[in-house]
């Protein structure tokens, strides 16, 4: 009976070694291909676009089967990885043609997305994260790591929204966890779009007591150790650029959950996802990958610390003072490569002679910086400069040994310089003999054959050559020349002789490139022993580059250092809005105040659409994020606290992933606010309570407001349409007004964008209706509805200030109509209509959105007879 494929020697090689890695794509080395057989095959072909063809087609048991050439491999590996697969890479082991038998084949490396370390070029300033849970009781072990780095953080949490919380900051791709983690969590985890990975660790890696040296918490060790093991195992090569795992903590940081950092736009704009128009985007003029990996660590965990934070404004602001140093620290700066990621690629081995350029040239900008630094003279700055460590040493030895302009790969010789190594100059040196000794016996020949055009080749084929032209040939000493090759117009000869002489210089080069290779390794392992070294100088020169950065865009936007007060009172005097003043330019930007003592917790903030209420409110916010992380603010002067804690409410982001509404989401963030805000807090609430119907939102936003003043004391903006809200104002001893100004010119709506105290006297939603081409006699319409509505007697209820009234029992009294909170509530026909018309969001509809919402709004408004 015929032997079944897959019972082949190849296949039962291909199916033990694919036994151990189920969830992985195995590309298994064929020659010149790495193939894929059946499932692997089936969905790889999908994935990658690739012929599906099959092992043995003619056989009973064909096996689906496709490939991709080894020199192409990269691409595909990353398209897979990018989707959140892994691949795992089978390799030959031994050179086929010396294997006795099936030729060695073995996993070197697993790909995965936590630990792919493809170098895009986008993607240099941003960090690739992995990272580890255990749970230990009832705490949660949490580790990250970025493996082109080698830095290792590390927490607890007790509670898991937290850990979902930090793998959505951190944006990591992959997380390890132990084989018995339970699977409510892992749902949690998948549903994020996060890679899960159950690996047991196989057994005790001597970099795991190195990295997690500094823990004792049980949960974190053990995270750090799944974390780590994961790594090794995965990678199979050196890792020795791991770092002493750093513990933080959370709440040693200004906290902001991942939905704040989304509505404030640190990193992602809200529109389209895009980096421009964010926070970061407008900080980042760092001059290396590190500064710009630093800013984003910095902008996620903001400090509380006020030395520290003071420490980085005394040298924003020398730097600020310092023009000239400043530019040559920026030129140097720019010449500093990604140390951090180079430092990784040296433990991994897989440098190269340009890398170790790029190395010496970063390096050599080290004295260089210390100088300038020196030449400041100020004291915080000479105790940075005493930390740089300049790794003299290494330059050197790069130098002495690494030609200036080495070639990509270092195998093949022409990397080490002459001078460095006696043994490689004698290679050279026969090398060169040889050649030279050729170059005479060309000479030589033409005399005796008397062939002018007699010359010397070499090719990969044949090696040396005397090649004599057909007109020539029968000159040619046919008693000492053996003829090799004929081609249309010449012959091409050998001498044993010049065969022996080749011998010698083939001889003198592989062994040079060979001896050229063995010190490349030397060199690197030698400078590997630095490892530690250049990285604390990275974090150095990185810290130094944000910083930079800070006073450039300081300058160039005339911020101010803002003053940090103990009490909890805001006194920014024409504060703006950085991102959007840097769009519509300083002059177009009005700027606007804060002003809040220490009694003072909520503004009440009015106005018509559009006229930059959302704006203020982020302009806030985003003046304590800078200042928090050690940068000056855009105002004219800014006083403010130290706050713990910011939450948003803002926009209508549907939370698509958990299945809740929009109002859900709304009442949600507005209850973690409620729940969690110290009196230290900032809190921005954006037109709470329009998710539902006016009354029940009123009803909320009012009950809100009142719990804030009586229980929470968190500095807060609160956005309102509800103009019936501002009279809290009188009664709540927390709450002030104020509103943004617009004024009307002819009918027309005109946006002043001055926030001034007091309440905002009119809605203009009208206004912004005909400002978005409305037709004029729905306008019309809706002008006559508002004001019969405006003849009807305001519709406020006295507002609680007894600590032991709740949110819900405010609520609960307005549904059993025990609060005359609305005067005659009778329903109004076409509250719903201008509902739909006020809640619409113009700005974000295409037309035919807007075209579809009116057609709408005039078919209900027919059948109501209006
Ligand atoms: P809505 O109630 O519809 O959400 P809003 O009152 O919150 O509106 P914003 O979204 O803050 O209004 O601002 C609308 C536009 O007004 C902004 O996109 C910006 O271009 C402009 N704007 C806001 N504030 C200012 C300002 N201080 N100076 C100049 N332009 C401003």
């Amino acid at each position: 009976m015929p032997q079944k494929t897959k019972d082949t020697p190849m296949m039962q090689q291909y199916l033990s070694i694919k036994k151990d890695y189920p969830d992985a794509f195995l590309f298994y080395r064929i020659g010149d291909f790495y193939e894929m057989f059946y499932d692997d095959a089936i969905k790889g072909s999908q994935i990658l676009e690739l012929t599906l063809t099959a092992r043995n087609k003619n056989a009973p048991d064909p096996i689906p089967m496709c490939g991709v050439p080894h020199h192409a491999a990269d691409n595909y590996i990353e398209i897979l990885v990018d989707k959140g697969y892994k691949v795992a890479i089978c390799e030959q082991l031994e050179d086929p043609k010396e294997a006795k038998g099936m030729v060695k084949r073995g996993i070197i490396k697993l790909v995965t997305p936590g630990t792919n370390l493809e170098d895009k070029p986008n993607q240099s300033k941003e960090n690739n994260y992995l990272a580890a849970l255990f749970v230990n009781k009832k705490t949660f072990g949490f580790a990250y790591t970025d493996l082109s780095t080698g830095e290792v953080n590390v927490t607890s949490f007790v509670d898991f929204s937290q850990v979902k919380n930090e793998l959505l900051n951190i944006r990591c791709k992959e997380i390890v966890v132990a084989n018995n983690l339970a699977e409510q969590w892992i749902k949690q985890i998948n549903k994020l779009g996060i890679l899960v990975s159950r690996e047991e660790p196989q057994k005790d890696y001597a970099e795991v007591a190195f990295v997690a040296q500094s823990l004792k918490a049980v949960a974190a060790k053990q995270a750090v150790k799944y974390l780590i093991s994961y790594l090794i195992e995965t990678q199979k090569r050196s890792l020795a650029h791991l770092q002493i795992a750093k513990v933080y903590t959370a709440n040693k940081y200004l906290q902001m959950d991942h939905t704040v950092q989304n509505n404030l736009e640190l990193f992602r704009s809200l529109r389209n996802g895009d980096k421009s128009g964010t926070l970061v985007w407008l900080l980042d003029e760092a001059k290396t990958a590190m500064g710009s990996r630093l800013l984003k660590k910095w902008l996620q965990r903001p400090l509380l610390d006020r030395q520290q934070l003071q420490q980085r404004q005394a040298i924003v602001q020398i730097l600020l003072d310092n023009f000239f140093q400043r530019s040559s620290l920026q030129d140097y700066l720019t010449k500093v490569y990604d140390l951090e990621r180079l430092a990784g690629r040296i433990a991994f081995g897989n440098v190269n002679g340009r890398d170790l350029i790029q190395l010496a040239t970063s390096l050599k900008q080290v004295p260089k910086i210390k100088a300038v630094l020196r030449d400041l003279n100020e004291p915080i700055i000479n105790d940075l400069m005493t930390q740089l460590s300049d790794c003299q040493s290494v330059v050197e030895l790069i130098q002495q040994a690494i030609v200036d302009d080495p070639p990509i790969s270092v195998t093949e010789g022409n990397l080490i310089r002459s001078g460095y190594n006696q043994q490689l100059d004698q290679y050279r040196e026969a090398m060169k003999n040889g050649k030279t000794w050729i170059a005479q016996l060309q000479t030589q020949e033409q005399k005796v054959t008397g062939i002018k055009n007699l010359k010397i080749g070499f090719n990969r084929v044949f090696g040396y050559y005397i090649e004599v032209t057909n007109a020539n040939k029968d000159q040619v000493p046919a008693e000492r020349y053996q003829r090799k090759q004929t081609l249309t117009n010449a012959e091409r000869y050998i001498t044993p002789e010049l065969k022996e002489k080749e011998r010698l210089i083939l001889e003198a080069e592989d062994k040079s490139t060979v001896l050229e290779h063995q010190l490349f390794v030397q060199i690197r392992d030698q400078i590997k022993q630095q490892i530690a070294l250049i990285q604390s100088l990275a974090q150095k020169l990185a810290f130094l580059d944000v910083l930079q950065s800070f006073a450039v865009i300081s300058e160039r936007y005339h911020y101010v250092q803002p003053q940090f007060v103990e009490d909890q009172q805001i006194q920014i005097v024409d504060g703006r809005h950085p991102v959007v003043e840097k769009v519509l330019g300083k002059q177009k930007y009005i700027p606007n105040s804060v002003q809040m003592d220490a009694d003072t917790s909520i503004l009440l903030i009015t106005g018509p659409n559009m006229s930059g209420k959302s704006t203020y409110m982020r302009q806030l916010a985003l003046i304590v994020i800078m200042a928090q992380i050690g940068c000056f603010v855009p105002a004219a002067t800014a006083k403010v606290p130290i706050f713990d804690h910011i939450f948003t409410r803002i926009g209508a982001a549907d939370d698509l992933i958990s299945g809740n509404s929009t109002f859900m989401v709304e009442m949600m963030e507005a209850n973690d606010a409620l729940q969690h805000a110290t009196p230290h807090s900032l809190i921005i609430f954006d037109e709470i309570g329009r998710g539902t119907a006016t009354y029940d939102g009123m009803a909320l936003a009012q009950a809100i407001v009142e719990y804030l003043n009586n229980h929470v004391h968190a500095k807060t903006l609160f956005s309102t349409h509800y103009h019936e809200l501002t009279a809290l104002a009188d009664k709540l001893k927390e709450v002030q007004n104020v509103h943004v100004d617009a004024t009307e010119e002819n009918g027309q709506l005109v946006f002043l964008h001055k926030v001034l105290p007091g309440p905002a006297d009119k809605s203009y939603g009208i206004h912004v209706a005909k400002l978005a081409g409305l037709p004029p006699s729905l306008l019309q319409r809706a002008q006559k509805i508002l004001d019969q509505l405006e003849q009807q007697p305001p519709r406020t209820v006295t507002p609680t200030t007894n600590q032991e009234t709740t949110t819900t029992q405010v609520i609960a009294e307005a549904q059993n109509g025990q609060l005359s909170l609305f005067n005659e509530p009778q329903p109004n026909p076409y509250d719903g209509l201008l509902q739909q018309l006020k809640a619409a969001n113009l700005l974000k509809m295409t037309p035919l959105e807007s075209m579809n919402l009116l057609a709408k709004l005039q078919d209900e408004l027919a059948q109501k007879g209006g």
